[in-house]
């Protein structure tokens, strides 16, 4: 039987709650607090958080509610700061990037042991109780404990387009935008077994799809046929540019002055971490570039965890906030242990 109501929500529900986010709206607003976006006269934490997007205000929202003496450092370049919306974090699902996180910016604000600095950390050495962090600015700030929350960069391959289209309809991830594109005449930049894996993995938002080698296949012959019996292209001329405007893209160009209409490219692309402190400290990275850390989110170093997408190859906001508030509350845990230590 069909239900015309609409799947979730009647006429009667939707009245009332329309009515009940009129009534909230018109509630006085809770106003952040002066230190919001202000540092205090103050040179010594107990931790330092380095990188305040997704994951370093989880780690500063823990230990903010454990009355720690917080300072979060952060340059302001979170990697999605171009795509217009961010999906799959529950309660947020749609919303811009930088809404959730002025979002949570102003709840860890709440927090008064809290501290924000709007600087690039740029010099960190190991002092006797802990670490000195020296910024872009010319500040310098000690802490007993230091978290890396930074992040990291992604490195383009030479295409014309690419970067302008990152986040708008060139995607990391499906689950991050791929509801939003399903159907569309989509590409895949890839090659040998990761651009088997991805565009294996993207058949199953479109039919309408072509693997891009940008030059010379390396795929092996069982996954070329594989990929052929499920009508999936391959096309292996050298990639000259994106045909894109405002970041949509329309076409790929080739090498040989051809083009292929193309609506969506998937890519993975390399990537660098955002700053070499946590090496130079001593963090070890794992063969993948990752910083290395354990499942409570501790480095190789004491005194020094990592959260976020700089120790995870599992890429969205909900693993930067969990790897965030993991980092926090284990860190906490750390030094009240350290205490019963004295
Ligand atoms: C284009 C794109 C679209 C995405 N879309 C989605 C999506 O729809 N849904 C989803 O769940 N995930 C999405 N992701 C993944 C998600 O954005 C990341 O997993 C998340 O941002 C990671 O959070 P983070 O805090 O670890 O790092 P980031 O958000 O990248 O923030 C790192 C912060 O550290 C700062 N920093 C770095 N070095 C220093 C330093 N030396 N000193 C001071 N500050 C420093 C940077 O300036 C930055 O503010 C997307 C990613 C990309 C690239």
């Amino acid at each position: 039987m069909q239900n015309n109501e609409g799947p979730n929500i009647c006429r009667r529900n939707f009245i009332i709650l329309i009515g009940k986010a009129a009534i909230t709206l018109a509630l006085p607003i809770r106003l952040p607090p002066q230190n919001l976006f202000k540092m205090k006269n103050e040179q010594n934490y107990e931790v330092i958080i380095i990188g305040g997007s997704y994951a370093g205000l989880a780690a500063a929202m823990a230990l903010g509610r454990a009355a720690r003496r917080v300072l979060v450092i952060d340059g302001r370049q979170p990697c999605n700061r171009q795509t217009p919306y961010s999906h799959n974090f529950i309660t947020q699902d749609g919303v811009p990037p930088a809404i959730i996180a002025a979002k949570a910016r102003e709840q860890v604000a709440m927090y008064d042991t809290v501290s924000f600095l709007t600087d690039d950390a740029e010099q960190a050495v190991k002092v006797p109780n802990g670490f000195e962090i020296g910024t872009k600015s010319g500040s310098r700030f000690t802490a007993q404990k230091l978290i890396f929350a930074t992040g990291i960069a992604d490195q383009f391959p030479a295409i014309e387009g690419m970067a302008a289209s990152w986040g708008i309809s060139v995607l990391h991830c499906p689950y991050c935008h791929g509801y939003e594109v399903k159907g569309q005449a989509t590409g895949v930049l890839g090659n040998g077994d990761s651009g088997f894996d991805m565009v294996r993995m993207i058949s199953h938002w479109t039919p309408n799809l072509t693997l891009f080698t940008n030059g010379k296949s390396t795929l092996t012959d069982q996954q070329a046929s594989l990929l052929s019996r499920h009508q999936i292209d391959i096309e292996t001329r050298p990639i000259e540019a994106l045909q894109q405007q405002f970041g949509k893209i329309s076409a790929i160009a080739f090498k040989d002055g051809t083009q292929k209409p193309i609506e969506v490219l998937y890519a993975k692309v390399d990537f660098v971490q955002h700053t070499d402190l946590p090496v130079s400290l001593g963090c070890a990275l794992n063969a993948s570039g990752y910083i290395q850390v354990d499942d409570l989110q501790k480095t190789s170093v004491p005194g020094i965890y990592a959260c976020g997408d700089n120790s995870s190859r599992m890429r969205t906001v909900a693993n930067a906030v969990a790897t965030g508030t993991t980092a926090g509350m284990m860190l906490n845990k750390e030094m009240i242990e350290e205490r019963f230590t004295e």
